[in-house]
């Protein structure tokens, strides 16, 4: 049983503890004793520093001795010591432990921990961000909408404009001021409210020296901060304008060439179509621009023409679609004119490849070779024709003879020949002159062709001896206009010379597989002719 005394003190002491703001009064008898106001001192400490720290009040004061109070006061030093970290980490320091407060420690360091490999993260994030917006090869720049002034740009976008680090201070630098036409900044605005982006909308502005340049820009919005800002790329394409404006040039500068060139320019698409002609056309074939472009290959080409013109375009066509390049084509045309005749013309054609080489068209040049052709024919005439009797010559009298021998050895038409030779010549020469018998040759030809039928080929063999070729004729046919031959010369009276006489000899083609075979059975004929008698005909 404990005494009223003992009671009356506990009593007071838990009223203390519990804070009960009750009025107890310790008991008088020992309310003076040393030992009661010790205890009574150190509770109220320990329940006022308690309070004080609980509230944050690390300053306050705690007065007094033993364990607890020792407790309190290490409690004390150590919360202080952690706002102080608190507040180091806060300003960035994560060098900081703490390593007095038991699982708190443990806590507080792994969420340090945490803190700062977020923070890391967010400073790689933003390194990051930095690497692509500096290394996008395009000049890039973020702008304020509400008045243009710079908030970002990137290495390019300096190389671009040659501004500095220093001409582009962040904030001071004006976007608008670049623009060269106030208009064009009115268009990008309204096309980015519109859209909310601005896709390759083309952009006159300054450089750093004043110096024009073209761009093409596409921007976005993005919100920063709670304001609208633009993220714009811009392609610097002013040297690419100066190279299409020059290619505009060189363009017109060879069309005025082709528009003005003496041959004919033109081009053609895949489906055969003009889409290009020079107007010397008219001057070619008689023909305007306009009627030869509404022409359909059949009225541009004469019928030999059109074919072998597609025939070498089906060629150099077929190397393209093999993967080859176009097999430049060059040929001889003969095309219609618009008054009736024809003219010679030589094409070249050359393909048309796109940008990305694919074959888009054709281009030609063709020229007029009427008197090229003119010429040539000449040149041919003269090969084969004999000066003195205007006849064929021995040139042409081979090659008749090949080509019909190889033409009989088909099977088609067979041919037949005669070799006539003057009677006694060297007499006309000796009495009445080398001259006279030149006139008796000439005459003779004159004679001879008269006689034979048109498509016979008459031509001198050799000296005062002729050879006739007759083709799709048989070996009588041949003798009876061997026979009407002789007559016509024994029956003319040459120049000078008076009469003169032939002998002749005839074969026909008979299973020759070379011309001279038929040669020399007529030469044998002839030379029969010649024994017996002259001035007759013999057959083989
Ligand atoms: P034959 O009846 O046997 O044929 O007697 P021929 O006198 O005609 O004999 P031959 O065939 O041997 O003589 C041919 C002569 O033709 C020799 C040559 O002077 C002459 N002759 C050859 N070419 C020409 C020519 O271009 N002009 C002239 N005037 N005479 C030529
Ligand atoms: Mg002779
Ligand atoms: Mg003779």
């Amino acid at each position: 049983m404990i005494s009223k005394d003992a009671r009356s003190i506990l009593e007071y002491f838990k009223a203390l503890l519990n804070d009960l703001r009750v009025s107890v009064i310790p008991p008088q008898n020992i309310s003076n004793d040393d030992s009661f106001l010790e205890i009574d001192q150190t509770i109220k400490t320990i329940r006022n520093s308690a309070t004080a720290l609980g509230n944050g009040n690390l300053s306050e004061d705690i007065n007094g001795r033993g364990y607890v109070l020792g407790s309190l006061k290490n409690l004390q030093a150590s919360l202080r010591n952690l706002t102080w970290i608190t507040k180091t980490i806060a300003s960035g320091d994560f060098s900081q432990r703490v390593h007095f407060l038991g699982d708190f420690s443990e806590a507080f360091n792994s969420m340090t921990e945490k803190l700062e490999s977020s923070i890391h993260e967010l400073e790689e994030a933003r390194s990051h961000f930095e690497m692509v917006f500096q290394t996008i090869p395009d000049a890039t720049v973020i702008t304020k909408v509400a008045d243009g002034t710079l908030i970002a740009y990137n290495r390019a976008f300096m190389e671009a404009t040659k501004f500095t680090d220093a001409d582009l201070t962040v904030g001071s630098f004006n976007i608008r001021d670049l623009y060269i036409d106030e208009s064009q900044r009115e268009t990008f605005i309204k096309t980015l409210e519109a859209n909310g982006f601005v896709e390759n909308l083309e952009i006159c502005f300054y450089g750093k020296n004043n110096e024009r340049h073209i761009g093409l820009v596409s921007s976005k919005r993005i919100i920063i901060d709670g304001a609208p800002h633009v993220l714009s790329v811009i392609r610097d394409i002013t040297q690419l304008k100066a190279i299409e404006a020059k290619l505009q040039q060189s363009e017109e500068r060879h069309r005025l060439l082709a528009d003005n060139a003496a041959d004919v320019i033109w081009t053609m698409d895949l489906t055969g179509r003009f889409t290009y002609i020079s107007p010397s056309v008219e001057k070619l074939r008689g023909y305007t621009v306009e009627e030869v472009m509404a022409q359909s290959q059949e009225e541009v080409l004469c019928p030999g023409s059109l074919v072998q013109m597609h025939e070498g375009l089906a060629r150099a066509i077929n190397s393209v679609q093999n993967g080859l390049p176009f097999q430049v084509y060059r040929g001889e045309l003969e095309q219609p004119c618009k008054d009736g005749t024809t003219v010679w013309t030589e094409a070249t054609v050359s393909g048309i490849y796109s940008e990305d080489g694919r074959f888009v068209g054709m281009l030609g040049v063709t020229r007029d070779i009427s008197e090229r052709k003119l010429m040539e024919e000449e040149i041919r005439r003269l090969s084969i024709t004999d000066k003195l009797t205007q006849s064929f010559n021995r040139l042409k009298l081979d090659e008749t003879l090949e080509h019909h021998n190889k033409w009989a050895q088909n099977g088609s038409a067979p041919f037949a020949i005669i070799i006539l030779d003057i009677d006694h010549f060297k007499l006309v020469n000796d009495t009445y002159g080398h001259q006279v018998g030149d006139r008796v040759l000439i005459e003779l030809v004159g004679l001879l062709n008269e006689t034979v039928r048109h498509g016979d080929v008459v031509g001198r063999w050799g000296g005062e001896e002729f050879l006739i070729i007759l083709p799709d004729t048989s070996l009588m046919d041949a003798a009876r206009l061997a026979e009407r031959l002789r007559q016509a010369v024994a029956n003319h009276s040459f120049a000078t010379a008076g009469a003169v006489t032939i002998s002749l000899g005839v074969s026909a083609y008979k299973n020759d597989t070379a011309p001279e075979s038929i040669v020399s059975r007529a030469d044998r004929a002839l030379y029969l002719a010649k024994e017996k008698g002259r001035n007759r005909v013999e057959v083989c």
